[in-house]
């Protein structure tokens, strides 16, 4: 199911994407989607965080309203979901991605990314359209996957 657009933006939009970073940090997980704490709308909350080796800093990204406007290149990363716990499989997305939404004051901000940041906001992008990330996989694999969430929720969609 698809989430619906926000268009207010006003302190409890605040309070809700604070909450949200909140569960993230607290999960740990690098990326949440409004759905998956039962909110239908269209945000979400990213942070894949610092990294030594590539000098990499955190930074959070909230992100109403996303949308992939381009997107290229080729990546296969390993994926995990907080609302699939225990299941984690390689998924092949674009490597590269930009990405068009707004902030939440309603202001409109576009973001440019590679690599573990681009398969994030495709993960979390997907999760306000209503697809999880093993819909990506092929065949058997996402036999297996759905079993095991049917298993674990008595239904394939958590
Ligand atoms: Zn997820």
């Amino acid at each position: 199911m698809e989430s619906s657009e926000v268009d207010v933006f006003d302190d409890d939009l605040k309070k809700l994407v604070n909450d949200m970073a909140e569960t993230m940090y607290d999960a740990p997980g690098i990326g949440l989607a409004a759905p998956q704490v039962n909110i239908n709308k269209k945000i979400i909350v990213v942070d894949i965080g610092s990294d030594e080796e590539t000098q990499r800093v955190g930074q959070l990204y909230t992100l109403i309203n996303p949308k992939i406007v381009e997107s290229s290149g080729f990546i296969k990363y390993e994926e995990g979901c907080l609302s699939i716990p225990g299941v984690r499989e390689f998924v092949e997305r674009p490597s590269n991605v930009k990405v068009e939404a707004q902030d939440e004051t309603g202001k409109q901000i576009k973001v440019e990314a590679e690599g573990l940041l681009a398969v994030c906001l495709q993960h979390e992008i997907d999760h306000i359209n209503g697809t999880l990330f093993i819909d990506h996989l092929s065949g058997l694999k996402k036999k297996l996957a759905n079993k095991k969430l049917i298993k674990m929720f008595g239904t394939s969609k958590g």
